[in-house]
């Protein structure tokens, strides 16, 4: 027999992860009565989620009905398969896409959560039915998610690294040997400590596309030159520790890169989110050589990206006034230089390097489609909406895709239990939920979808967890 542990401490639930997944499973847990601790090595909590957009997929939302659009759950499942190449896990891809308005409802009437009063068309998606946050951002989110971990006294432990997840005897999962103090990235800081958990662990550790070792030993041309929207503590080191214990690994390879980040700013920054909600739908992204579009603006992530990195394009994302209504991060792009403003196409395409002509002859083409209501050349959907790239200022970006999202992690069911390579069975005591889960998403996550798969399956880790005695 194997020596007993000494617990220094003792929970119903140990959650690993302050991000969407983790305070959404803990909170569901603390809710049905079970003792619960957050654990985050980070120093602030929040992860990728904090930092995110804050944009929210929704099949079928109030705003969509004032709008008169028609949605329903059944064909935001199918963009979600055709951007995932058919390679998503139908029941958890279904599972999203069926509870996106009751996550809406939680975070609105539960957590207080404030959006905008408009809705966005994402590239992928058939019709638009995405909400943001009124702050613009993620935080707008985590927030009133710490706030309520707060007021239902969960702890949230920082500078706290999961090292090991403790199995007993039988192959439950009993509990988790942490670093306490632990100070990124140095992985001998802190004192080593065990926690027992009672029901279950929950691994909400998010993605790993900052972990530049892990990722290229998936996707080898993701080398350290190639920048990344995610926080630093976006590594792979809990999702190892979940295959050491069994764990069946989904799709690793599918590594998702950003196409509206930019080249002139670090990771995420301002650019990002105004090339998203401006750029691609209101404008139009010609190659800098040749002045000519490429591809659908409107296009899945996968297909953009693709089409970006053919060798020696320069890709620009270019709109105008009537353009840039949504563009929240507009104002702080113009200040750090990321976005520029120009009275004239001609000024635009000297500053850029665009020849004249040709961007001329690109924006008539795009105007004449949008005369006819059918983009013929590259399929963009033509938003009712869209009007011609023709009132000063014009604005320019320059885009450079950056690694950002994991859709491959560990398989889990429609319980968020975790499952066994060996046997395709639950291991017994852990739960996984967010970015470190895998199959939802399939080869391509379609833009506003991780939030709600994020919350969905948190708070089922949570439900179930609290319940697994
Ligand atoms: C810049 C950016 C913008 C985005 N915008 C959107 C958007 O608008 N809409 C949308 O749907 N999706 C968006 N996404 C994707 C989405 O935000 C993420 O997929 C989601 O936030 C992941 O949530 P999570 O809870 O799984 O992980 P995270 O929020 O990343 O949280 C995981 C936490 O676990 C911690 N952790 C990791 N390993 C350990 C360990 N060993 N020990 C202890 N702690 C550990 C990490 O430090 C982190 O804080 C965006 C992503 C980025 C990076």
């Amino acid at each position: 027999m194997s020596e007993k542990p000494i617990w220094g401490e003792d929970y119903d639930l140990v959650v690993v992860g302050s991000g969407f997944a983790g305070l959404a499973a803990a909170i569901e847990a603390k809710q049905a009565g079970a003792s619960v601790i957050v654990l985050e090595k980070m120093r602030i909590p929040g992860g990728n989620s904090a930092i995110s957009g804050g944009l929210l997929a929704v099949a079928g939302s109030p705003l969509q009905q004032r709008e008169g659009i028609e949605d329903s759950p059944e064909l935001l499942f199918k963009d979600m398969m055709v951007a995932g190449m058919d390679l998503n896990h139908p029941v958890l891809a279904r599972l999203v896409a069926e509870k996106s308005p009751e996550i809406l409802e939680w975070t609105q009437t539960f957590l207080g959560v404030e959006y905008s009063d408009n809705l966005n068309y994402l590239g992928g998606h058939s019709v638009a039915r995405t909400y943001a946050t009124a702050n613009g951002t993620g935080s707008g989110i985590i927030k009133p998610m710490l706030a309520k971990c707060r007021e239902l006294e969960i702890p949230v432990q920082m500078k706290t690294l999961l090292c090991s997840l403790l199995k007993d005897d039988s192959g439950r999962v009993e509990g988790v040997e942490v670093r306490r103090d632990y100070l990124f990235p140095n992985r001998d800081s802190g004192q080593l400590q065990r926690i027992r958990a009672r029901r279950g662990v929950v691994l909400a550790c998010g993605g790993f596309s900052r972990d530049v070792a892990f990722r290229m030993t998936q996707d080898p041309r993701l080398n350290e030159k190639i920048d990344s929207t995610n926080q630093l503590g976006a590594t792979a080191e809990a999702l190892v520790l979940a295959l050491q214990a069994g764990a069946t690994p989904i799709h690793l390879s599918w590594i998702q890169m950003g196409p509206w980040a930019s080249s002139d700013e670090k990771g995420w920054g301002v650019g990002s989110m105004f090339t998203l909600l401006a750029g691609f739908p209101y404008g139009i992204m010609v190659d800098a050589k040749t002045g000519k579009r490429f591809v659908n603006e409107g296009a899945d992530r996968r297909l953009r990206t693709d089409a970006m990195l053919i060798t020696d394009r320069i890709p620009v994302a270019i709109v105008d006034s009537e353009g840039v209504k949504n563009a929240t991060t507009l104002e702080s792009c113009l200040k750090r230089g990321v976005v520029k403003a120009f009275g004239s196409i001609e000024e635009l395409a000297n500053f850029n390097h665009i020849p004249l002509v040709p961007l001329q002859e690109t924006l008539e083409r795009y105007h004449l489609s949008l005369a006819h209501g059918r983009d013929a050349e590259f399929g963009k959907p033509l938003a009712a909406d869209l009007k011609p790239i023709e009132h000063p200022p014009f604005y320019s970006i320059r885009l450079l895709p950056k690694v950002h999202h994991c859709m491959g992690g560990i398989q889990i069911n429609a319980q968020a239990q975790v499952i066994d390579i060996a046997d395709h069975q639950p291991i017994p005591g852990l739960y996984a939920a967010g970015e470190i889960t895998g199959g939802v998403h399939g080869a391509s996550r379609l833009g506003s979808t991780a939030i709600v798969d994020c919350l969905i399956f948190g708070r089922i880790a949570g439900q179930n967890a609290a319940a697994d005695i």
